[in-house]
């Protein structure tokens, strides 16, 4: 199947471009990260940068498969902002309301809806993001769509405990992984790293009591009163690739797996 999309990015294809996706039956890709604080180090638009670019790299790959037939993606323009409330004592965190992000996604799945998609994947790359988009998800039913939201590092929990070892595996915030992947994708942005004595040490963190037990959210005040959560230090480019890269290929066999017939 030829479909004629030269680009993978919703707002660069025109209309007829839009409406062969749909009738093809293509998966739109919504990322959603945050615009926060990321320590001493790393840019504020981490968070969204990472979804992006797993969507991104997971789209083109389904498109270079769906001229063989297979299911198409296109990215839709990201939501920079999530839900961030607990960084705002830091500069530059921009953080939204839930009901600004609820009606946001719905409002946006609505549109895609109207236009005849009948899936869509949430990619979110924002820890504090994580409770709201399986409500999201959920709202979107009311527009027919079927919904799906994953956070990134959810598609490779063992690659993540086998290479990013200083976090045991943790996305964490602005530590280990996260350094990785600025250091991959924007390493002119990315200031000295700070030392692993200035970084909050997660394995600490998940040993105390009940810790594993429900949610809390990050309270800086008491954790983290750098703003980071694992170990900068140890942030390296090549697992920041690597990251992305797998967490790429497992949204594309997710998307692939989608279009499977309903049994
Ligand atoms: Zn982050």
């Amino acid at each position: 199947m030829k479909l004629g999309h030269p680009d993978i990015h919703w707002h660069k294809l025109r209309r007829d471009q839009i409406a062969a996706l749909a009738a093809a039956g293509a998966v739109p890709l919504l990322p959603f990260g945050a615009i926060e604080q990321h320590g001493p180090h790393l840019p504020l638009d981490t968070d969204t940068d990472a979804a992006t670019a797993v969507c991104e790299r997971a789209a083109a790959l389904l498109t270079a498969s769906a001229e063989e037939g297979e299911l198409a993606a296109v990215v839709l323009p990201p939501i920079w902002w999530g839900l961030s409330p607990y960084w705002m004592g830091f500069p530059g965190t921009l953080t939204l309301r839930p009901e600004t992000i609820l009606a946001l996604i719905s409002d946006i799945g609505a549109s895609v809806a109207r236009h005849g998609f009948r899936r869509l994947v949430i990619v979110n790359g924002h820890g504090g993001n994580e409770g709201i988009i399986g409500v999201a998800a959920t709202q979107l039913a009311d527009h027919g769509l079927r919904a799906h939201a994953l956070s990134y590092w959810s598609l490779i929990p063992d690659e993540l405990r086998a290479n990013a070892r200083h976090d045991g595996g943790g996305i964490g915030h602005a530590g280990e992984v996260e350094t990785s992947i600025a250091l991959h994708r924007q390493p002119d942005r990315v200031a000295p790293l700070p030392a692993a004595t200035a970084c909050t040490d997660l394995a600490a963190l998940a040993a105390a009591p009940f810790a594993a037990v429900g949610y809390a959210p990050p309270d800086p005040a008491t954790d983290a009163p750098t703003g980071v959560y694992g170990r900068a230090d140890a942030g390296r480019a090549d697992l920041g690739q690597l990251v992305l890269d797998r967490a790429a290929d497992q949204l594309a066999a997710f998307v692939r797996h989608l279009a499977r017939p309903a049994r």
